[in-house]
């Protein structure tokens, strides 16, 4: 049942805020979030920065114990190496890193990221204990020619093919014609391949690890937009882009009601 699992509201910053914004930004939440946080400490929220910024922003947390999560936005798929410009899994831990996004459809799209990298990434991850949140979604030509779930449902069983261990990951499903439109799937729509997708959780690892896995919605999420979203059964939380940048807006997200 959802009960055994811990919502998320993960805020994905993309190229956003050198580190002295982030630390800016960072304790601005923590404030705007402080008085709450307590009625809902059964909500995770994490931060997705850029890398440059996540040294900063681990300090903050640690110093002050601030309740957020932190994650990194990519992960080479390699240890380290003669591999210019990459960040490995072992230096996001050293960051302490609890998650790291891998396979978010700007990276596929812009830098050809098949499933199978993306799950050579999260398999990287668990490596080191890094939680990798899984991105699949289809774009508007795939809705038009196959549905909204058969592309992010192969997307999903090749990038899961490649997990050896029984860790834990988590999944997005993030509809590429969501993401930065303003038009955000419906809560049916979200829940329908949530569905398909916890069911191949389900065929490749076992019931447990399928009720136990948590799956994000993601594209145009919203403070108007997410209780919706969260009322349904298969999904446990957003992944959330445009929306996070700002203090206000990502504080009453993450207090949907
Ligand atoms: P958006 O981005 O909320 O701005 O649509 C979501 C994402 O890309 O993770």
């Amino acid at each position: 049942s959802a009960q055994q699992r811990t919502p998320i509201i993960a805020g994905n910053w993309k190229m956003n805020f050198d580190h002295l914004q982030a630390i800016a930004f960072v304790q601005k939440l923590a404030w705007s979030l402080k008085d709450v946080r307590h009625d809902y400490n059964d909500v995770e929220i994490a931060v997705f920065p850029p890398f440059t910024d996540l040294r900063s922003v681990q300090t903050l947390i640690s110093a002050d114990k601030l309740s957020l999560s932190l994650g990194a936005q990519d992960v080479s798929e390699f240890e380290s190496g003669a591999y210019t410009g990459d960040v490995s899994a072992p230096m996001l831990k050293k960051l302490e890193s609890a998650y790291v996004i891998v396979g978010h459809s700007e990276r596929r799209a812009g830098y050809s990221e098949s499933s199978e990298l993306v799950g050579r990434k999260a398999a990287a991850a668990q490596t080191v204990g890094i939680v990798p949140l899984i991105c699949v979604g289809e774009t508007a030509e795939d809705l038009e020619e196959h549905g909204a779930s058969a592309v992010p449902v192969q997307q999903l069983i090749k990038a899961l093919a490649q997990l050896s261990a029984d860790a834990e990951f988590i999944v997005a499903y993030e509809p590429v014609w969501a993401i930065g439109s303003g038009e955000p799937a419906t809560p049916e729509q979200a829940e329908n391949v949530a569905k398909a997708l916890r069911e191949v959780v389900r065929e490749q690892k076992g019931d447990d690890v399928a009720n136990a896995t948590r799956i994000l919605y993601g594209g145009s999420v919203t403070s108007q937009n997410i209780a919706g979203f969260m009322k349904q059964p298969n999904v446990d939380g957003a992944l959330v882009g445009g929306a996070s940048l700002k203090v206000d807006e990502f504080s009453r997200i993450a207090q949907y009601k």
